[in-house]
């Protein structure tokens, strides 16, 4: 090799260095750390930058994520966005869960979207605790990221006037992964210790459960809702076989709650009052052992807080029907039962809230 070959060699070689150290940077988010420094002198840093900093990003290091290609880097690490109506989530309405491309943690529920004619998805909710929000440096927009490992997500605008909620969250498509729904949704990596995601289930039936989920999906502190089949003795039934009255199951809603946001008992006087709990084997219509009105406690809390309610309807001259038995296996109903009404644009015909507490 001649001098001025190795000296050229030495020239690429220091170059590939000063890349490495630079990607290194990017990485362990140098450049971020900063401009949030920025903000925080100016007197602009939000509530949910000041708990994010008690929660530094360099712990990331430790956490094991998603690999990452290069576009996917520059809009989750180093926040970047996508081109308008290039996502592939843009125009896209199948129903299931948004979960995030770093972590899998779940952020957005299908229901939630709608067009915003922006170029990117839009959202009027998310999944309750999922999303956390950071006024930008300049103090003008506020960004959602990936409240479990701090992806960039977009970011938030209220007062727009496109739903009732009056707020869209501008999603980056790239830093999403959709899963369909009644697809098992992969485990969340990196999860905090300190904030571990408690969760309950519990299961009601009330006759259609089409009307039972619609009234509790709406509830404060519910995650989620599925429509399904209990207390019968078929495995794997059928809404055809259940239809015949042979299977023993009850048209049944499983939810699942945040513990910390409400609590089994709210829950359940919203059951009692969303439903008719004094007919026997039918609701409205719906006439049939399935329509049954029913609670399958997990618990012995949840067991003694049904009894307590039922005795308060009871003391109020109610004939409550309502069957408390402790919960079984529970069957997923078929997927076009899930979120009826909020797919089909109608509104429950045999359920209504009644005040009865
Ligand atoms: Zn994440």
């Amino acid at each position: 090799m001649d001098l001025n070959e190795s000296l050229k060699n030495r020239g690429i070689t220091g170059i590939m260095i000063m890349l490495l150290v630079l990607a290194a940077l990017i990485f362990t988010g140098f450049f971020r750390t900063n401009k949030q420094s920025v903000g925080k002198d100016r007197g602009e840093i939000s509530d949910s930058v000041r708990h994010s900093q008690t929660n530094p990003i360099s712990k990331d290091k430790a956490m094991k994520y998603n690999e990452l290609s290069p576009d996917e880097a520059r809009v989750i690490l180093n926040k970047g966005t996508e081109r308008p109506f290039s996502g592939k989530y843009d125009k896209f309405y199948e129903k299931g869960t948004y979960i995030c491309r770093r972590c899998n943690a779940p952020l957005y529920r299908s229901q939630d979207k709608f067009d915003g004619h922006c170029g990117w998805p839009s959202f009027d909710d998310e999944i309750p605790g999922a999303v956390k929000r950071n006024v930008d440096a300049d103090g003008s927009r506020t960004e959602i990221l990936c409240a479990n490992c701090s992806a960039h997500l977009g970011h938030i605008f209220t007062g727009e006037g496109f739903t009732e909620k009056n707020t869209r969250h501008c999603v980056n498509s790239i830093s999403m992964v959709f899963a369909p729904a009644g697809t098992t949704l992969p485990a969340i990596m990196g999860a905090s210790q300190e904030t571990p995601v408690k969760t309950e289930k519990a299961y009601f039936a009330g006759g259609c459960f089409w009307g039972v989920e619609y009234y509790m999906q709406k509830a404060d502190g519910v995650i989620s809702t599925t429509v399904g089949y209990m207390g019968g003795h078929t495995q794997n039934p059928t809404y055809k076989q259940v239809c015949t009255g042979k299977t023993g199951h009850a048209e049944t809603m499983e939810v699942v709650f945040d513990p910390s946001k409400t609590n089994y008992e709210t829950l359940a006087r919203l059951f009692f009052e969303l439903h008719d709990p004094t007919q026997v084997n039918r609701q409205g219509p719906d006439v049939g052992d399935q329509y049954r009105s029913a609670v399958f406690y997990v618990n012995e809390n949840q067991k003694q807080v049904t009894q307590k309610l039922i005795g308060l309807l009871k003391d109020k001259g109610l004939n409550v029907a309502t069957e408390v038995a402790a919960a079984g296996a529970f069957w997923k109903a078929e997927d076009y039962h899930q979120d009826y009404y909020d797919n089909n644009g109608h509104t429950p015909y045999c359920h209504g809230y009644t005040k009865r507490f």
